[in-house]
């Protein structure tokens, strides 16, 4: 049965129990991180996944609590044999900067790399990001301070719609992705630039007419305020959920 994984439910500023936000998606075939931060060997083994047989990566935007743990999971992989091709997609403002950062650390010096495939996805609505055997996925582009993607992943047996806002403001874009999906997973990061209040990620989650509503990248451990859920409940009446680090959610 396909999965998702939260590894963190943060927002930028981390704290003990909650890692800045990034999920991993669990088939049979495939393994899809969502973003890459911290310690990615680490928070994956604590999820119960090899970091050897992840197959896909989608990096979402080129922000440090999103994107910062690439070159320490790349060199990983590389230092323990990996051979297998691994596929990287997300923008082009994104892609640059991730092969730039890379750069940075000179790893076309280090002799047999693995295939890394940089996919340049096209800022439009709903681009292919991948279809195979098990998901399909889609992009749109959402309203943050840089070029930002969300996703719509459909999983093909049991079919099954969860989309993902990423960082965002309220936006009709991220209504379409999410349109009739049994889950919406939305950012609560606070009502300002680029971000979206709960109650906000309520009020998409009812436009989008969603089965059930996912809060994440809100204030966690110091700077904690109020409670998200009853927020979100101002504007949504179905079921509310606080992502929590290494909740499963079945597709
Ligand atoms: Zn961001």
């Amino acid at each position: 049965m396909p999965k998702v994984i939260i590894l963190g439910s943060s927002n930028a500023v981390p704290s003990i129990n909650h890692e800045n936000t990034h999920l991993v998606i669990v088939g049979e075939e495939r393994t899809i991180l969502v973003d890459c931060v911290s310690n990615p060997v680490v928070r994956l083994e604590q999820a119960g996944i090899d970091f050897n047989n992840l197959t896909d990566i989608i990096v979402t935007h080129f922000h440090p609590d999103h994107v910062s743990g690439m070159p320490l999971l790349l060199m990983d992989m590389w230092l323990m044999g990996r051979t297998k091709p691994l596929n990287i997609y997300g923008l082009h403002y994104t892609m640059d900067r991730l092969e730039d950062l890379m750069g940075f650390y000179g790893w076309a010096e280090w002799p047999n790399f693995f295939p890394v495939g940089f996919y340049r996805l096209p800022e439009v609505e709903m681009a292919c990001v991948l279809d195979c055997e098990e998901f399909r996925i889609h992009s749109s582009p959402v309203h943050h301070m840089i070029p930002t993607i969300g996703l719509r992943v459909e999983t093909k047996n049991p079919g099954k719609i969860l989309a993902y806002s990423c960082d965002t403001a309220p936006c009709e874009q991220t209504i379409r992705l999410a349109d009739g999906a049994a889950i919406l997973i939305h950012e609560a990061g606070g009502a300002v630039f680029g971000h979206s209040s709960a109650e906000q990620a309520g009020e998409i989650a009812t436009k989008a007419e969603v089965g059930k509503l996912y809060l994440i990248h809100y204030p966690t451990g110091p700077f904690a305020n109020g409670n998200i859920a009853v927020e979100a409940g101002k504007a949504y009446k179905g079921e509310i959920i606080i992502a929590k680090d290494f909740m499963t959610i079945e597709l």
